[in-house]
């Protein structure tokens, strides 16, 4: 079967940076009875509390922040790019451990999202990008959906099981 990673934040457990959550999302609670979930909050993940500041990347690209070409700052100018750069780094160990080829990350989020992130101005301007861990995630191949793209995951979950002769269960 199939394991998916799945932002910690969107399973309700109040790891947000304001110290929120998301959901529930029907989907994920399917996800968690089955036994697939493999939860992580890469911020935490790397050392940061909740409530934390809020982080921005400039520009918005979290491989830019890989590569060691920006950092990531919180809206207090402090330098937190080794903290977001150590969960990136554990998710990437538990796709190794599990085999994981999905992973559904919370959108726009510095660390989880997998299309668009915010600008580095702390005004709420969105840009194209990603986030440090969703861009580690794709460069090892595994595949990043947003809780905005439930539809989008479930059918690629289904090919992925198809391929292996296993069910998702649509
Ligand atoms: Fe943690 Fe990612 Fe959710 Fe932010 S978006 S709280 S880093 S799981």
């Amino acid at each position: 079967m199939q394991k998916i990673l799945v932002s910690r934040c969107l399973l309700g457990q109040r790891v947000r940076y304001d110290g929120g959550a998301h959901g529930p999302f029907t989907l994920l609670e399917r996800w968690q009875q089955e036994g697939r979930i493999v939860p992580l909050c890469p911020e935490v993940a790397g050392g940061l509390p909740t409530p934390r500041a809020p982080a921005e990347i400039a520009g918005g690209q979290g491989a830019q922040v890989l590569d060691g070409h920006l950092p990531v700052l919180t809206v207090d100018g402090e330098d937190v790019t080794a903290a977001f750069v150590e969960g990136a780094e554990q998710a990437l160990a538990l796709v190794a451990q599990h085999g994981i080829r999905l992973a559904l990350l919370k959108a726009r989020s510095p660390s989880c999202g997998n299309l668009e992130a915010y600008d580095g101005t702390f005004s709420g301007v969105r840009v194209p990008g990603e986030g440090v861990t969703a861009a580690l995630l794709r460069r090892a191949g595994v595949q990043v959906f947003s809780e905005e793209q439930l539809e989008q995951a479930l059918l690629a979950l289904a090919e992925l099981e198809a391929s292996e002769g296993t069910s998702a269960g649509v």
